[in-house]
């Protein structure tokens, strides 16, 4: 999925919160797919290593956009595609080409660079109410990973879980004894759930989370959070108190251990230095098929914007 062109430069004033908070998402559109982007967000770029968080959805429900995005590279993080509906066709430069569908997870994993392409896929399933079509999300990979090779991950196979009222799937990381397939070299978990009731979740104290609802508003401690906003729940809890009034109510669970250090994010990399991005940036130009090989696809390149940090050529 592309990425958040207009991310480099904000302030990172990513720790230091210390009461649950609700932050709205934006709404921006990739191709003639609409989004609301709930991470980033204001003074916050990251919860635990999730860096980048899309809910992806149609204002039609009966004529849903066609989902093209043509190959585009990536650096330093892991693209963690879920759907709710519908079906995608992820090609990559490691000559991977994979349909995705709902209840199954892509984890592509950049490293040092990647590219990859995706397109929508006809499907006669039938359109679920919220419109919502799926979540496109990042991980920023830690130092010990992120200059490594690329990997990609298809797992059709996640465990079911049930916590109360709560039950869905794991997508990544571990709850008790139950662990996700889905390997990320930092402490990290991702859940999609669904609430039939009032729900306490037992969560890790050394993670902070965030509690992103997909179709209808819910509580999380004192605070009513709506679908397309956030609630950030800082580290050093042992668990999430979820209230729902209507029901049932899906929700994304997110969260890990604090990366401990700020990303750069800039397009569709994720670095440490602008140097890195520079870098990643004139390999996409000259066309670097050693960093970031061929994608069999149909689809035309999308071409990167010129970094706001690199000068201008001049018309004089
Ligand atoms: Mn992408």
């Amino acid at each position: 999925m592309s990425g958040p062109i207009d991310e480099y430069g904000r302030a990172a004033a990513n720790r230091g919160i210390t009461a649950i908070e609700v932050r709205e998402g934006r709404t921006a559109n990739i191709g003639s797919l609409g989004i609301v982007r709930v991470l980033p967000t204001k003074n916050r770029r990251t919860i635990g290593p999730w860096c980048f968080v899309d809910l992806m959805h149609a204002d039609d429900v009966d004529r849903p956009p066609p989902l093209e995005i043509g190959p585009h590279p990536h650096i330093g993080l892991a693209t963690v595609t879920w759907l709710f509906t519908g079906a995608v066709l992820h090609s990559d430069s490691l000559g991977t080409e994979q349909l995705i569908r709902p209840g199954q997870l892509n984890l592509m994993t950049a490293g040092h660079g990647i590219a990859h392409a995706e397109e929508g896929v006809a499907s006669d399933e039938t359109w679920e109410s919220t419109g919502i079509m799926g979540v496109q999300m990042w991980l920023a990979q830690p130092e010990e990973t992120r200059q490594a090779a690329s990997i990609f991950q298809h797992v059709a196979d996640l465990p079911e879980i049930e916590i109360g009222a709560a039950r869905g799937r794991l997508l990544i990381g571990r709850i008790g004894e139950t662990r996700s397939p889905a390997s990320f070299a930092h402490p990290t978990i991702g859940l999609d759930l669904t609430l039939d009731g009032d729900s306490i979740l037992p969560v890790d104290p050394a993670f902070e989370h965030g509690v992103v609802p997909i179709d209808r508003p819910m509580r999380v401690g004192d605070d009513i959070v709506d679908p397309g906003s956030l609630a950030i729940v800082p580290a050093g809890r042992d668990h999430l108190a979820l209230g729902v009034r209507s029901l049932p109510a899906r929700v994304m669970i997110i969260g890990g251990e604090p990366l401990g250090h700020d990303v750069k994010m800039w397009w569709n990399f994720v670095a440490r230095t602008t140097d890195e991005l520079t870098d990643a940036w004139r390999a996409w130009e000259v066309g670097d098929e050693e960093r970031f090989g061929r994608v069999p696809s149909r689809l035309e390149r999308i071409e990167a914007p010129i970094p706001p940090w690199i000068s201008q050529p001049s018309n004089q």
